[in-house]
């Protein structure tokens, strides 16, 4: 790269930023999924080689937009696609994250006189602990991950840190940190056998943190009653947690991916885990990946049933959450809140590079976040969150959910109503269902021929996509509201449209 591939790098380009900012914020026309051929022309235009020469900025461009871009699929940008929590960009989340990759920062050493960007994490953090009603001076401690697997892999190994910390001290030991000693060592000191993850209905990424972390993912035990999968059985958990010989992480499912329901229903319940860990010496980590934001709501009954499932978060000691998820910033951003920032000191030390030592003259104890998190080199993954919470504030925020939430309840209704259907969990009053929906429909078809087909009937239609899951032992499909683009009146009788469409299908 010289001046001549930089001044010719720059032609055109205008026109190109426009048309992906047109793209990219231009009501969403295309179907949800890429056609078969699209998908094809794009698999058979790739690159099968590496030449010596290059093919230039501008052809690769055309490949890029003209080949690849059409075997997208409107994920993010379509407001009806309902896989997964798929999310959206917000535009000012849109617009910061091109800075991000234009100016290219690195977030790692709190450098205070060399970069503003770990002011601006700092500033991001307390902006979230603001917007999830945390008070400041114990949760604006934490950092922004890839997404809430790797946080809730922090969550993971900070609970494993300080619940055999706690253990080995209380065995007179000195050697009580998993990050400096190892896992086996401090089982060993601490007297213990194993580490238990006691959780409901967990989100498969606890499993898998479970896994990485070496504490195993029969570990992790669903302690639930017997008719309610996500509801803790509270004397169960007793019997767990005073189990000799083990140590135990409590992971609260702060928002259900199947269900989009909660584990807890309310303070009073949250206050009993919290007495209860304390006196067995167990942390207690809340996946809210998505249903954290449930706080933002207002204090109406018309949400009643969701404020109540997450309210005392913050009794935590950590919480998972998304970005790219109800946060509507691009992919990939997650974050992680810790109410003990030097338990995250002591697991994720980048130790013995003390070129990294981070200097600090501005009165603030900013960490850096190499010492606190996964990664050393890490992506401007706060500015995106920074940009979009400032531009909307709250209650830009609370009406999107709002919008999300309404739309949910107006087809779950619907789905009650219907002949061909049932909404899932199958219990309940029509007022209880609603009242307990949040944004995301569970549901299957009652005849078992169209529900084996269910999901790919309705995701070939290409109008909306949902996802395909499995509910007690039957199909079920499911749909999960979470773009900034939701718009109830518009998109409910696209939504059932497709439903009574596929539900009148006789093969
Ligand atoms: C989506 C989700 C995760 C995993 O998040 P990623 O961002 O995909 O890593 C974890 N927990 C819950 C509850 C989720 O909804």
């Amino acid at each position: 790269m010289d001046a001549e591939h930089t001044a010719k790098a720059l032609q055109g380009q205008e026109a190109i930023q426009q048309q992906l900012w047109k793209t990219a914020l231009s009501p969403w026309e295309s179907g949800v999924l890429p056609s078969a051929d699209s998908l094809d022309r794009a698999r058979k235009s790739l690159k099968t080689f590496l030449g010596e020469d290059g093919i230039g900025l501008g052809e690769t461009q055309s490949h890029i937009l003209e080949d690849i871009v059409p075997g997208f699929n409107g994920g993010s940008i379509s407001p009806n696609y309902y896989g997964f929590v798929t999310g959206g960009a917000t535009p000012a989340a849109l617009f910061a994250d091109n800075v991000v990759s234009a100016y290219d920062q690195n977030v790692q050493v709190h450098l205070p006189n060399h970069s503003i960007v770990t002011d601006v994490e700092y500033a991001a953090l307390g902006l979230l602990a603001d917007l999830l009603r945390l008070d400041r001076q114990h949760w604006q401690n934490g950092t922004f991950s890839t997404g809430a697997t790797a946080s809730n892999i922090m969550g993971l190994a900070c609970g494993r840190e300080f619940v055999l910390r706690t253990a080995a001290e209380r065995n007179g030991s000195s050697v009580e940190s998993v990050g400096e000693y190892g896992y086996p060592e401090v089982l060993k000191a601490a007297g213990i056998e194993r580490l238990q993850v006691l959780s409901t209905m967990p989100h498969s990424s606890l499993g898998k943190a479970a896994g990485m972390l070496g504490i195993g993912r029969a570990n992790v035990k669903n302690i639930c009653i017997k008719d309610d999968p996500l509801q803790f059985d509270m004397g169960l958990l007793k019997e767990e947690l005073a189990k000799p010989g083990t140590a135990n992480i409590v992971a609260i499912s702060c928002g259900e991916v199947n269900t989009g329901r909660f584990a807890t229903n309310g303070i009073e319940q949250m206050k009993e885990i919290r007495k209860l860990c304390d006196e067995y010496g167990a942390w207690v980590h809340v996946d809210g990946a998505f249903g954290a934001f449930g706080r933002i709501l207002d204090d109406t009954p018309e949400f009643s049933s969701i404020k109540a499932g997450c309210e005392g978060l913050e009794l935590a000691d950590s919480i998972t959450g998304d970005g790219h998820k109800l946060l509507n910033v691009p992919y990939d951003c997650g974050f992680f809140l810790c109410r003990h920032a030097h338990v995250a000191g002591n697991v994720f030390q980048n130790a013995n590079a003390a070129y990294l030592s981070s200097g600090d003259s501005s009165g603030i104890a900013i960490l850096s976040p190499l010492n606190i998190g996964i990664e050393n080199s890490r992506r401007f993954r706060a500015l995106p969150v920074y940009s979009s919470l400032i531009s909307y504030g709250k209650s830009g925020y609370r009406e999107m959910l709002k919008r999300q939430i309404r739309l949910a309840r107006m087809i779950s209704e619907w789905l009650y109503d219907h002949p061909a259907y049932n909404v899932l969990p199958a219990s309940g009053s029509k007022e209880e269902l609603l009242q307990s929906t949040y944004m995301v429909v569970l549901f299957s078809a009652r005849d078992d021929r169209l529900n084996e087909e269910l999901s790919k009937k309705i995701n070939a239609t290409s109008k909306i996509f949902v996802s395909g899951t499995v509910w007690e032992g039957r199909p079920a499909c499911r749909i999960a509201i979470s773009n900034w683009r939701v718009d109830e009146q518009r998109d409910f009788p696209i939504v059932t449209g497709v439903l009574q469409g596929v539900s009148e299908i006789t093969s």
